[in-house]
């Protein structure tokens, strides 16, 4: 055998035997509550929407670590609907509705800038720890940078990662357990409940169980139930009403409100 073959035999067998050691086990912040903020049921709503619920996450983060996630929103669908009759392709809907996510995480930095809002880029991820430590709250656009390398979607011309996949994997990244999706309703309903007022409200499922349904509409992105299956960290969803006083704070110190997904 050549030295040449001498070694790449060993780097195979290097190789695998770290994948069979490969334990994913590391929680790099399993204490940190990553939130995101919606783009059109918070953020486009104003400042009556978003000033009381920025003034709550605030009181929080006296006792939690806290990272905000941005939504799109109106904007985001607005950009999404020239950008298809120009034919763009999924990637540049994609990149550009990214945009707007940093738009919204540039405003509501602004507006917490004296609680210690802090805008965090993608790139910035390991400044994480040190922003937490000096008690800033991170605030990142939520929608997560696949840019143009966004995956081909199953169905229509919308990505079908955008803010809520972008929350979930920023969570399942740092080893939290939940993600929290602020939202404009108590939580999930068997229908959207802006359309059918009978719809009936969820307040626990497990996701298997959610799939199973098939719902025609709901609260969050799709894509997010089926990699909440395939978790390792991230053991629910909790979604709650961002215009509902205290809700927030509820969930966050572990009472069971809104909707809670769980795998
Ligand atoms: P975001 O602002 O985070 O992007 P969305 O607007 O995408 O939030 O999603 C929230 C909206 O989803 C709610 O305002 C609600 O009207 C709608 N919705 C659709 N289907 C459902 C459902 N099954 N249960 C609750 N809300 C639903
Ligand atoms: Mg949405």
């Amino acid at each position: 055998m050549s030295k040449i073959e001498e070694l790449s035999n060993f780097m195979e067998n290097s190789m695998e035997e770290a994948s069979l050691n490969y334990k994913n086990d590391l929680r790099i912040l399993p204490d940190v509550k990553v939130m995101k903020l919606g783009g059109q049921s918070i953020t486009d709503r104003g400042r009556k929407a978003v000033f009381p619920i920025l003034d709550e996450i605030v009181e929080n983060s006296e006792k939690h670590g806290i990272i905000i996630t941005t939504g799109g929103g109106t904007r985001a669908r607005h950009t999404y609907q020239v950008a298809i009759d120009l034919g763009m392709p999924v990637g540049v809907l994609a990149e550009m509705g990214g945009a707007i996510t940093v738009q919204n995480a540039r405003m509501l930095q602004m507006v917490m800038a004296k609680h210690g809002g802090i805008f965090l880029d993608h790139l910035e991820f390991e400044k994480i720890p040190l922003f937490l430590k000096l008690g800033c709250i991170p605030i990142m656009p939520g929608m997560p940078p696949y840019s143009f390398w966004e995956d081909i979607p199953d169905h229509g011309s919308i990505p079908a990662h955008r803010t809520d996949a972008g929350a979930f994997f920023t969570a399942e990244a740092l080893g939290a357990d939940a993600v929290y999706f602020i939202k404009d309703e108590k939580g999930l309903y068997t229908e959207d409940p802006k359309k059918n007022p009978d719809a009936e409200f969820i307040p626990k499922i497990h996701v298997d169980e959610l799939l199973k349904m098939d719902l025609g509409d709901l609260i969050v992105e799709r894509v997010v139930l089926e990699y909440l299956k395939r978790a390792k960290f991230v053991e629910k969803l909790v979604i709650i009403n961002g215009l509902e006083k205290g809700a927030l704070t509820k969930a966050l110190n572990g009472e069971e409100t809104g909707t809670i997904i769980y795998r």
